[in-house]
């Protein structure tokens, strides 16, 4: 019922020459029987946008600003990123916490906007390791997907990304016990709040999922795919992660 995704964040990595990249993949995995997408820097998504027209390939954004336009020097628009060829945006990583102190309110509005452009928000959330061992997870990922999820979401316009932050880029996996039970508290959240359509919301796991562990991941119930950070950047990790999700 829910189509997975295998979508990959290439932070602050890529330029022109990894453009073979993702037309490797694109070749690789012709008529996938998942959603494909490829987050790369903001510089490379009208490029590989047009690389990959006739592929059932999506590219998206790593962020965008609150407001449609304005004095907001660096930043960028959810339209801009729609303009340029973006179908999604992820919003509200952890990196973008940390590092630049977004809240879930500023996620929330970011949320909208990137709905006002047409963007499926990929709304990131995801306990640290302190909040982990004090036994907060569920209390710490439920109050932030409240919070940053709006009202008006929808499954079509939203999906939910659960990246453990201590996961993140460090080889360290929680166990298949531990991602199972929250995206069990994640589905319950969705559905009481959304109704039928909370059944529909796809909810990816996020963190160090790399071809050797991507199978086991997959195969727990309500992971509808992953956010892919590390083994993204090159088609020959990227690939086999696609092809467990396709048979999972
Ligand atoms: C991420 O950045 O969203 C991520 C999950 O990174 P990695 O796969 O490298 O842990």
């Amino acid at each position: 019922m829910r189509r997975k995704l295998a979508a990959g964040n290439w932070k602050m990595n890529g330029t022109l020459t990894s453009v073979t990249e993702v037309m490797t993949l694109c070749a690789t995995h012709k008529d996938p029987g998942v959603d494909l997408l490829i987050c790369p820097p903001a510089t490379m998504i009208r490029t590989l946008g047009t690389a990959t027209t006739d592929h059932a390939m999506h590219i998206g954004g790593q962020d965008c600003h609150a407001q449609a336009s304005g004095a907001h020097t660096g930043d960028i628009a959810a339209r801009m990123l729609a303009d340029a060829g973006a179908t999604h945006v992820i919003l509200g990583h952890s990196e973008r916490r940390a590092d630049h102190g977004e809240t879930s309110a500023d996620v929330h509005a970011k949320a909208l906007a990137a709905h006002d452009a047409n963007l499926t928000a990929v709304i990131c959330i995801g306990e640290t390791l302190a909040q982990r061992e004090a036994g907060e997870t569920l209390d710490v990922v439920t109050a932030q997907l409240h919070d940053s999820t709006p009202d008006s979401a929808t499954s079509d316009t939203t999906v939910i990304a659960y990246e453990p932050v201590w996961a993140i880029g460090t080889g360290k996996v929680p166990t298949l016990e531990q991602i199972g039970e929250v995206h069990a508290a994640l589905r319950i959240a969705l559905t009481s709040r959304f109704g039928q359509d909370g059944d529909a919301f796809r909810i990816l796991y996020g963190g160090s999922v790399k071809g050797s562990n991507a199978a086991e991941i997959f195969a727990v119930p309500d992971v509808d795919g992953a956010l892919v950070g590390g083994a993204s950047l090159k088609a020959e990790d990227f690939s086999p992660i696609i092809t467990a999700l396709e048979n999972a």
